[in-house]
């Protein structure tokens, strides 16, 4: 617990943090701590991949992989990453370079053209909603806005959304149609979802027969700690509840090897891996197997794949570290703001007090420091209490980011003062 401090320390307080933002302003500063991008470094550790496949242009069963064809992928690649996103192998496909393209994909797809289990296309309804759990990935916001799927925010716990809102909504409109999760170390709050949310999730009510659960598991092998925090299965958890339709899971290799140059992943239960391959034959003749047999040759195998991620943890977890200690130091016991120390991932999410997050991220604006938008986490850009930050430290250098972050402070302290003393 911390006190309110007296309108004379808070007079105290207030002169300091104006004096030390006037200083940072005076600094010249030109930080960006916006996009979760990988550091160069990072990218570094897949240099090999770029003189990859070396002369070798055939894959494991004899495809010429430079030639057309091979819809699902490079089976050795797709064997690779069934471990890694557990998804049975033949369950599994191998595309582009982006799952976000897969998402985007699957929406345009079920719009268009009738999903296992939905008794029409998704555009012939009046009506399609789906679930955002908050705060979230702006990027699966901007889908939805881009299709004119309305948006209905669910409260993120730190077992994942609430379950008890979620099920409420699904059983009771039928224009539900899906949700977006990010199950492991959570785009922006790093959070895990429990077993119990999983087994929710699988085995819910709901009131339309095509509800789909998009799956996002961007950071399946991100760790950034000793512990390497599992999930359960809800692609098997849902087959073992009947309803082995709810859910695509997407992954990708972007933030394991290069993010414009990796793979994507799709996999889900037999019926939507055809409708997938059914709807990308009339869209492509098949994905780039070279670069698919480059990952192959590069990483080997999924022992390959986590010790590459041991690689990338120690560029990282220094980063996320420098984030924690700069806050507690600076911001510990002010009652200022309250932080994520993420497991994994690649955020950590500060929360202001009421009506701060906009004016903090203006001031550090005016200072150099460049946030993302303050309420990007939210559908329509609107966070209604105006209190979530999202920090994204990968892409700095070292000493960048813990200039940033202080600066930062400085203006969660400028804010928080300057509203506090009304
Ligand atoms: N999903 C989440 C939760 C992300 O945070 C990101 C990138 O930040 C992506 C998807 C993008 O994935 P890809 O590069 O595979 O399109």
């Amino acid at each position: 617990m911390t006190t309110e401090p007296s309108s004379d320390s808070l007079e105290g307080l207030l002169d300091s943090a104006r004096h030390d933002y006037k200083a940072l302003g005076s600094r010249g500063l030109s930080l960006d701590l916006t996009r979760g991008k990988p550091a160069p470094a990072q990218l570094d550790l897949s240099d090999e991949l770029l003189s990859l496949p070396n002369g070798r242009y055939t894959s494991a069963d004899g495809t010429d992989v430079r030639n057309y064809g091979g819809l699902q992928g490079l089976p050795e690649l797709r064997e690779i990453f069934a471990e890694v996103l557990g998804v049975p192998v033949g369950q599994l496909l191998a595309a582009g370079n982006s799952s976000l393209e897969l998402m985007h994909d699957c929406l345009v797809h079920a719009l268009l053209s009738v999903v296992p289990g939905a008794e029409s296309r998704w555009v012939d309804q009046e009506r399609i909603a789906f679930l955002c759990p908050v705060p979230g990935y702006d990027r699966h916001f901007s889908l939805c806005r881009r299709f004119g799927i309305d948006m209905i925010p669910v409260p993120m716990t730190d077992a994942g959304p609430d379950m008890d809102v979620v099920e409420r909504l699904v059983a009771e409109d039928p224009a539900v149609k899906g949700i977006w999760c990010v199950p492991k170390y959570s785009n922006p709050d790093g959070v895990c979802y429990s077993d119990e949310t999983v087994e929710r999730l699988a085995g819910m009510r709901t009131a339309a027969p095509d509800f789909r659960i998009f799956w996002d598991n961007a950071y399946a092998v991100h760790h950034l700690t000793d512990e390497r925090v599992e999930i359960a299965d809800l692609l098997a958890a849902c087959a073992a509840s009947g309803n082995t339709d709810r859910v695509f899971v997407f992954g990708s290799t972007s933030k394991i090897t290069a993010a414009g140059a990796g793979v994507a992943f799709f996999g889900s239960s037999p019926a939507n891996v055809e409708w997938l391959l059914g709807n990308n034959s009339k869209r492509s003749i098949g994905p780039d197997k070279i670069n698919q047999l480059r990952h192959v040759m590069f990483l080997r195998d999924a022992d390959g794949v986590r010790a590459h991620m041991e690689r990338q943890r120690a560029l990282l977890q220094p980063k996320f570290e420098a984030v924690g200690r700069i806050l507690d130091a600076e911001l510990g016991g002010t009652g200022l703001a309250e932080w994520t120390s993420p497991k994994g991932g690649y955020f950590v999410t500060l929360e202001t007090e009421e009506g701060c997050a906009k004016e903090v991220v203006r001031r550090a604006g005016e200072a150099g420091i460049v946030l993302t938008p303050a309420g990007a986490t939210h559908p329509h850009g609107d966070d209604p209490r105006d209190a979530v930050i999202r920090i994204a430290p990968s892409y700095p250098t070292l000493e960048e980011l813990e200039q940033a972050i202080l600066g930062l402070t400085v203006c969660v302290r400028l804010v928080g003062y300057e509203r506090r003393q009304g």
